[in-house]
């Protein structure tokens, strides 16, 4: 057994396999894999194959279509047929809900060129008579999609990777890692049977490793207890059974082709032939979680009992759907770990502080992810950066602040949520609140209606009492949107509050802090007491960060970044401080976002509120543009609050962004509510405020900027200082424009706006997509934000957007088509 190599796989499931293959497929010739026990036997064995092509994130559809795509080609390369049955997938709607969300995933899916087709139940009945129709609304069908023989096309990539050199050693367990400073030693065991289980012999070897990637499957909280990290990745059971053969369905087949897969997402549940007989899948109700706290030595390619009393009602559904199978018996049983994260995207990129360390772990969708993860992960890891951002499946997007037990609770929510509504404006009540600033109650209290942001409580909007935000969810505008109406009026006519307190703060300081920053970041840092916007790239040269930078000395800055990043952030920042202490001196990093709270006041009358609580020698031209410049910093006093105050406003009205220390902000929150009375000052949500921006043409991080767009390509060559070096300069050229961000005005339906999922048309010819959407106050009709081709992206160009499978007028548009001039941002008083 080889000691030395350059990549160690831990993990011979669908993942760690085809995440093998892949680096070699990339170039590295010295690729092993660790298995403890036989390729296939974690929870690749008894996936059902399924391969649902579309998933409504950007990143996660791309993968599944490469993995659709590369498992065609690998019989050809291999010899070994992994069984892929191009069948399709069909998604039933029993209500207009459904109907309305299958219309924007085909918005999302034409994004990414995934082909669908909507049929009538008509349609339906005529080409699948077995299915019942009269109580459906109609289907979305994707005629690519299909499924798989989980284990044989495991063992085509594993013959794949061995063809291309990589060493597969089986019943060798991963036991330990340690980090020498260049490379990992990885202690592995001999596993051996034991009276049926697979124990721990006393044979052990250490390897060292360059880079080791974990995909430890349902083993994945011991690989994050060995490691010493949090991974919110435990398993949840997940049941299929196999009936009998249906004499109905043998019939059909006589002269049809197999049936699609059949995905009744109202009633729970997913179908699909096997052998003249039906295999029916369930996301149920109360399935628990397993194995919290490691997977026992006696679980190996094991299944829990059925629970049929859990699975009633999707059963009594399914015979409703097809009556022809009422009769058939059951001829097979699977109740199996189902990896799940709160999210359920899975965990894909590198550990949290640890250097070439990176994670493949809490797959759901394993089978149909192996392929585009091993891809993806491969280009991260050999090139440095993949070719599609893949943050949203980023480790680091749970921090320190996730436990054991929220990611169970969560992770059995979001299995007993695969098949609701996803509601674009959905918020999930488990485990809440977890994570609240001071003012919680007081805004609760005053009607807050709360999102959840990397664990925050964070208000959406204000409503009356007794409103119901479950019950207002749409994929039109849901019954919150005048709210957010009167909200986002509030802060261009008079004065709004919002509360930013769940924004990701850190302190940069030290002898080193300005030659690092000034190399980390692509603007000019800001003179001492003054703010600028400004961008960490990536080694390719795309966005990693967007940050507003204070200068509070001149070794010292305040680096403000967005909420939903902390430990993204944050970890970025460590590693890159760490490389380069050596050229640059000591820098120190401190993360403050639990110690400050942040208040956004803004709007005409917002400088009138603050002149009623500023305590200074002259309060009235404390706040006046002489002595408190647009974009600049003052320390200031709000009655008895000690008040970082920096003149910016992210909804571009005239404000200040107040941040606090954090166990005064129910006083400052008092001192604000009550000198606003008099000013008309109204509490305003987060949506509104997306909104606001949008009309400025104010970039958000993880949807305009990303590690998948230049700041060139995001069009904000003004904070891009092209005068300095600066990390990720030379590839953000080489770059070029491949596409550019541009801000729409739509004509689109009277109860709709976009959510920035939506596919762009120039004529016939699809030019881009929506990130953002929303409704602008300014306009009075729906805005967006999203990237097209170059050649189209001047303004006065008109487009076509997407919505409701209807196309609607939109026009490119100047940036920040409000106040292009930012005057009344700048306005004195
Ligand atoms: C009933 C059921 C139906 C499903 N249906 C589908 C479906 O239709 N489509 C779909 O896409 N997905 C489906 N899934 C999910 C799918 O099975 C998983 O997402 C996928 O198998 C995960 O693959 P993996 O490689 O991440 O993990 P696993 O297959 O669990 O592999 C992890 C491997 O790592 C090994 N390992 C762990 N720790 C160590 C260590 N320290 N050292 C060495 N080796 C180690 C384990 O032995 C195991 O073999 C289904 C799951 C269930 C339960």
């Amino acid at each position: 057994m080889k000691t030395y190599v350059k990549a160690l796989v831990v993990g011979g499931g669908a993942v760690g396999t085809s995440i093998a293959y892949h680096l070699a497929k990339a170039g590295w010739d010295d690729v092993m894999l660790l298995e403890r026990d036989e390729l296939t036997s974690g929870s690749t064995w008894h996936a059902a194959g399924l391969l649902p092509l579309f998933n409504m994130s950007f990143a996660t559809t791309h993968i599944h279509q490469y993995s659709v795509e590369f498992y065609k080609t690998l019989e050809a390369e291999t010899g070994l047929n992994a069984g892929f049955a191009v069948v399709g997938n069909l998604r039933m709607a029993q209500t207009q809900a459904r109907m309305d969300e299958y219309m924007l995933y085909a918005s999302t899916a034409e994004t990414c060129g995934v082909p669908y087709e909507f049929l009538t139940p008509d349609q339906i009945k005529e080409r699948w008579p077995l299915i019942r129709t009269e109580d459906l609304k109609g289907a979305l069908y994707h005629n690519t999609d299909g499924y798989i023989n989980p284990a044989d096309v495991t063992m085509a990539m594993a013959k794949g990777a061995r063809q291309r050199g990589v060493m597969i050693e089986r019943k060798w367990q991963a036991d330990a890692f340690h980090w020498t400073g260049e490379a990992w030693e990885v202690t592995a065991t001999k596993m051996v049977e034991k009276g049926g289980n697979l124990v721990p012999s006393d044979e052990q070897v250490v390897i060292t490793a360059e880079h080791v990637v974990t995909a430890s499957g349902n083993h994945a909280q011991r690989t994050a207890k060995m490691l010493g990290i949090k991974m919110p990745a435990i398993p949840v059971e997940h049941q299929f059974i196999v009936m009998e053969q249906d004499p109905a369905l043998v019939e059909f087949r006589k002269d049809h082709p197999e049936h699609p897969v059949i995905r009744d997402a109202d009633a729970q549940s997913y179908v699909r032939e096997e052998r003249g007989g039906w295999i029916l899948g369930v996301y149920e109700k109360n399935a628990p979680a397993r194995f919290e706290y490691g997977v026992p030595d006696s679980f190996r390619a094991d299944l829990f009992q059925l629970d049929l009393e859990r699975i009633e009602e999707q059963y009594m559904a399914m015979i409703h759907r097809i009556p022809s199978c009422e009769d058939s018996g059951l001829k097979d049983d699977f109740n199996g770990p189902i990896c799940y994260t709160p999210d359920g995207n899975p965990l894909v990129g590198p550990a949290p502080g640890m250097q070439n360390m990176w994670l493949a772990e809490g797959f759901s969708f394993g089978i149909t992810a192996a392929g585009g993860t091993g891809y993806y992960l491969a280009q991260m890891m050999v090139e440095g950066e993949a070719e599609i951002d893949m943050a949203s499946l980023d480790p680091k997007r749970y921090g320190d602040w996730m436990t054991t037990e929220f990611a169970t609770r969560k992770n059995e929510e979001c299995y007993d949520h695969v098949y609701i509504l996803h509601h674009p404006d959905e918020e999930r009540p488990a485990c809440r609140p977890l994570r609240t600033a001071p003012a919680y109650d007081r805004q609760k209290a005053l009607g807050a209606q709360f999102g959840f942001v990397n664990g925050w409580e964070r208000p959406n909007y204000y409503a009356p009492e007794g409103f119901n935000d479950h019950d207002s969810r749409s994929f039109r505008r849901g019954g919150w949107w005048q709210y957010a109406v009167e909200e986002a009026k509030a802060i261009r006519e008079g004065v709004g509050l919002v509360d930013a307190t769940a924004f990701t703060k850190h302190v940069v300081k030290g002898p080193g802090a300005t030659a690092f920053l000034d190399w980390f970041t692509c603007n000019k840092l800001p003179a001492v007491g003054r703010i600028n916007l400004t961008y960490a790239l990536t080694d390719h040269g795309t966005t990693r960060t967007e940050y507003t930078i204070v200068r509070l000395g001149q070794d010292e800055y305040y680096l403000v970044s967005a909420g939903a990043w902390t430990a993204y952030d944050a970890d970025f920042l460590r590693k890159a401080a760490a490389e380069k202490a050596g050229d640059f001196g000591y820098i120190e990093i401190q993360d403050v976002t639990t110690q400050w709270g942040v208040f956004a006041i803004a709007g005409p009358k917002s400088r009138d509120v603050l002149n009623e609580i500023v305590k200074d020698a002259d309060p009235a031209s404390a706040l006046s543009n002489k002595r408190f410049p647009w974009l600049t910093m003052r320390n200031i006093e709000l009655g008895m609050c000690p008040v970082r105050a920096i003149r910016v406003a992210y909804t571009g009205e005239l404000g200040w962004e107040l941040h606090h220390p954090i166990e005064m902000q129910n006083y400052l929150w008092d001192q604000l509510m009550s000198a606003g009375e008099k000013h008309g000052l109204k509490l305003v949500g987060a949506r509104a405020q997306n909104w606001l921006r949008q009309e400025k043409s104010y970039r958000a991080f993880g949807t305009e900027l990303g590690r998948d767009a230049t700041p060139l390509e995001a069009d904000l060559p003004r904070f891009v200082d092209l005068n300095k070096d600066f990390n990720g300069k030379a590839a953000m050229q080489a770059k070029g424009i491949r596409s550019k961000c541009v801000t729409l005005l739509i004509d689109g339906p009277e109860d709709a706006d976009p959510w920035g999922r939506e596919a762009l048309y120039h004529g016939d010819t699809r030019v881009g997509r929506l990130t953002s959407g929303g409704y602008s106050v300014a306009f009075e009709k729906s805005i967006g934000m999203g990237y097209v081709s170059p050649e189209v992206a001047t303004p006065g160009t008109r487009l076509k957007v997407r919505m409701l499978d209807q196309l609607w007028d939109a026009e490119i548009v100047e940036d920040s088509p409000y106040d292009p001039k930012n005057e009344v941002i700048r306005k004195d008083g």
